[in-house]
């Protein structure tokens, strides 16, 4: 029988199939890292032994993979006293668990006058569900052997700050999720892939895709949920196929879901058939030519900005530009030396929060102009209302290889940029992956933004008319205009 770990409760969050796949597979059954995936695996295990190393710290010894023989080791630091324990095992009979870090606390328990709780040192900016579950797993198995329940657990964040929370909050969450896994452990095939945002990044990635294209599975199509999936199949409609055929004929027919759902999905499954986005009829639209494209690339990890572009005209013949900051300290130059020039009442087009995000955080310690955040203009919320794709959409790649059918990736992974800065030829790859991004970016408006319905071309805006009158808040007017309040219709 496989223990379950903490590694499976932090699965478990992200995806129920996951946690079953490693709870019955091997190791050697998972696609390798790609390079990038090790080297941002790499940071992590760095990180935490900086941290480490600066706390004074003990560590049981025992012979490699002897999980009772490192039970015993820390069962003895512990009673002696032990200050802090790094990579303490904690066991019972089918639960293991390695937390980063264990305190000591005053306050009697039967390892004597004091006992224990658990820190867990983790990359992230912000703490997570997944990650205080983890934490919660291993104080349970820490309170069966020290008799005591610690009162808190805490996680160590990037910036080295202690986020402490009550053990008591997450106890009954932890209890569900440990019934689950010990349920998919007993019961593999209850489990089965669905396809969601951490599938491309997932290790079994290439085991499940292809296991869900070969059985049409429901979760192809764009905007279904696990409770539309279950309720669809219940009432006979069990493939992509099925359900671009399926019009039932009242509520019940349909399992009660809401019939504009149901015809939402339809057309999506019908657009995963035909392999090609489906442009929806819009009330009204307009075309953004004189905009521009702006973009970045970021090193997640180190909270850095490490490339900007700009497409203006946003269209794909537009001209590109680039800026790759070095350092924090340049990313704001770096941003005002690439918008120096554009015109001061021009849309900005961004894909995604990230953009506006950054600029908002800046311009509350710089002399930002707060008028420049009312041109921003989200590419990905308008790309998503305008057309049915044939699969679901989240992130840029898969508006680029759903809505063009072009590699998303042959530029790069994003996620593979930080890695490119220790390379020769790193500023080169980064210049690349921006305009390789800002010209899909610019083939996407084209396509599902500046087409009707009907495959019509939407026609450039009439040039404005200069007013005579008092003068208005412009830029505001145009960013509201770029955002379908009183502008241009067809
Ligand atoms: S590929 Fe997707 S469905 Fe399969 S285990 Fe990974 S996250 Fe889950």
């Amino acid at each position: 029988m496989r223990r379950i770990t903490g590694t499976h409760v932090y699965s478990y969050v992200k995806c129920q199939h996951l946690a079953s796949l490693d709870l019955y597979l091997s190791r050697k059954d998972r696609r390798p890292s790609t390079e990038w995936e090790e080297f941002a695996a790499k940071r992590g295990r760095d990180f935490e032994d900086d941290y480490v190393a600066e706390l004074s710290v003990v560590q049981p010894e025992y012979p490699e993979r002897d999980f009772v023989a490192g039970a015993a080791a820390t069962l003895e630091l512990l009673k002696a006293g032990t200050e802090l324990m790094h990579q303490a095992v904690l066991s019972s009979e089918d639960r293991l668990g390695m937390p980063d870090l264990l305190r000591k606390l005053d306050g009697a328990s039967e390892l004597g006058d004091h006992h224990y709780e658990v820190l867990d040192v983790k990359t992230s900016g912000k703490s997570r569900g997944d990650q205080i579950l983890q934490v919660v797993f291993y104080t349970q198995l820490l309170a069966e052997l020290q008799g005591r329940m610690p009162e808190h657990g805490a996680l160590i964040l990037k910036d080295g700050r202690e986020e402490r929370f009550l053990i008591a909050d997450y106890v009954a969450a932890c209890d569900e999720v440990v019934t689950e896994l010990r349920r998919l452990r007993d019961d593999p095939d209850s489990s089965r892939p669905f396809l969601q945002m951490g599938c491309s990044g997932c290790y079994h990635d290439e085991r499940c895709l292809p296991e869900m294209k070969a059985r049409g599975d429901l979760s192809l199509v764009q905007g279904m949920s696990h409770g539309a999936r279950s309720i669809l199949e219940g009432i006979g409609c069990r493939t992509v196929k099925d359900l671009a055929e399926f019009y039932p004929e009242n509520a019940r027919a349909r399992g009660n879901l809401d019939a504009t759902l149901m015809r939402r999905l339809r057309r999506a499954a019908a657009a995963h058939l035909a392999g090609a986005p489906v442009v929806e009829a819009r009330p009204r639209a307009e075309n953004l030519n004189r905009s521009a494209i702006i973009h970045m690339v970021t090193d997640a990890f180190a909270d850095r900005v490490l490339g900007f572009g700009m497409l203006h005209p946003a269209t794909e013949d537009g001209k590109f530009t680039f800026v790759l900051p070095k350092s924090v300290a340049e990313e704001w130059p770096a941003f005002r030396e690439l918008m120096a020039g554009f015109p001061p009442r021009s849309v900005l087009l961004h894909f995604g929060a990230g953009l506006r995000k950054w600029h908002e955080e800046h311009a509350f310690s710089r002399e930002a102009d707060p008028k420049v955040e009312a041109r921003f203009v989200d590419l990905q919320k308008r790309l998503k209302a305008a057309a049915i794709y044939p699969a679901p959409v989240i992130l840029l790649p898969d508006f680029v290889e759903h809505g063009l059918d072009r590699d998303p990736l042959r530029g790069g992974h994003a996620g593979a940029a930080a890695m490119w800065t220790l390379e020769e030829d790193g500023d080169a790859r980064l210049e690349a992956k921006l305009r390789t991004d800002l010209l899909d970016m610019a083939a996407l408006k084209a396509q599902i933004l500046d087409t009707s319905a009907e495959g019509e071309v939407i026609p450039e805006p009439a040039p404005r008319k200069k007013k005579a009158t008092k003068q208005t808040d412009a830029s505001t007017t145009d960013a509201k205009s770029a955002d379908g309040e009183g502008s241009t219709l067809t």
